[in-house]
């Protein structure tokens, strides 16, 4: 279950607090000191950890929560609005282009959980009545290809691809007339992915960024790989300007450091989450709920 581990280690923390008439600032700092911890065992970014801890004790220890009738519940209430807020604060939506179609690029490292997400996030769009075009731009992966035109089938979207011997920026550009010609409302890039960040990949999906105009660069990465999940990010984000990252595998992500730390680190919001191996499993990112479901 996501953030299990934060989420108890957090409750301890609080408990503490928690239904005491009075407390001092030196219960709040020890409070603090366990959030702390429990933030960093959770492999959140050290800093994001630091400024973290930080605003929430100016903002406890500062105003009149520690005189007021419920001084526990205030600081556990600051401390609920802070993650909410390092989640990035409200639900960030999916783009809709003012003229059709909205282009949707995916990209992510190999094993991510790209491809699949293309398939999960053309089903949610088919729920909000919108008709998605699947297309196979991943034309290294062997496979690649078959996997998307399987999904597309399950979902029953149709699915572009012209093979492995076409280039990407060609697909991408023909998919689009693809669209416009039968009037399909979100065109959906399945980008390649490799195992690690190099020039030939980034340089490849800038060209396809730049014939595909797209209005989202989705970035699709695991959040149990943690901290490694932020460098990524970060890395992408540098080169090809996100708009938006798509967590996957956030359902067996125990700790919960890839979705605490990605918005401080880059700037960036997640949009989705990816909670497990089906199609319908994606959920739109909630900062509130996840913030919620950490303090119990
Ligand atoms: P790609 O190489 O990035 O395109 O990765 P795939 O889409 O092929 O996914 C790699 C593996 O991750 C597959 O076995 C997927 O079923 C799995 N996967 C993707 N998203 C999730 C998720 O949200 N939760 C879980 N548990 N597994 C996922």
């Amino acid at each position: 279950m996501a953030f299990e581990s934060l989420a108890s280690r957090l409750q301890s923390a609080f408990d503490k607090l928690r239904g005491r008439g009075k407390i001092d600032e030196a219960s709040v700092n020890e409070a603090m000191r366990e959030v702390r911890l429990a933030l960093l065992e959770a492999d959140v970014n050290f800093k994001v950890v630091k400024d973290f801890v930080a605003r929430v004790k100016e903002r406890a220890i500062g105003q009149d929560v520690l005189k007021s009738l419920t001084p526990g519940q205030m600081v556990i209430k600051v401390v609920n609005e802070e993650l909410t807020e390092l989640m990035g604060g409200n639900v960030a939506k999916i783009a809709v282009a003012p003229k059709a179609p909205t282009v949707v690029m995916m990209v992510g490292l190999q094993g991510a959980g790209k491809t699949t997400t293309t398939g999960k996030l053309a089903k949610y769009l088919q729920k909000q009545n919108r008709k998605p075009l699947l297309v196979a731009c991943d034309i290294y992966r062997p496979a690649a290809i078959k996997q998307l035109q399987v999904l597309g089938g399950q979902v029953g979207a149709p699915v572009f691809a012209l093979g492995d011997k076409v280039s990407p920026v060609e697909i991408a550009k023909q998919a689009l007339e693809h669209a416009k010609a039968n009037h399909l409302d979100y065109v959906l890039l399945d980008t390649a992915g490799r195992l690690h960040i190099d020039e030939a990949l980034m340089d490849e999906l800038k060209q396809v960024r730049e014939v595909a105009k797209p209005d989202e660069i989705l970035l699709v990465v695991d959040a149990m790989t943690g901290q490694d999940a932020v460098n990524v990010a970060d890395s992408f984000n540098q080169q090809l300007e996100l708009t938006g990252v798509i967590l996957t595998k956030l359902d067996g992500d125990t700790r919960g450091g890839a979705a605490l730390s990605v918005k401080a680190v880059t700037g960036k919001p997640i949009k989705f989450a990816g909670m497990g191996e089906k199609l319908d499993a994606l959920e739109p990112f909630h900062p509130d709920r996840m913030a919620s479901r950490i303090l119990g």
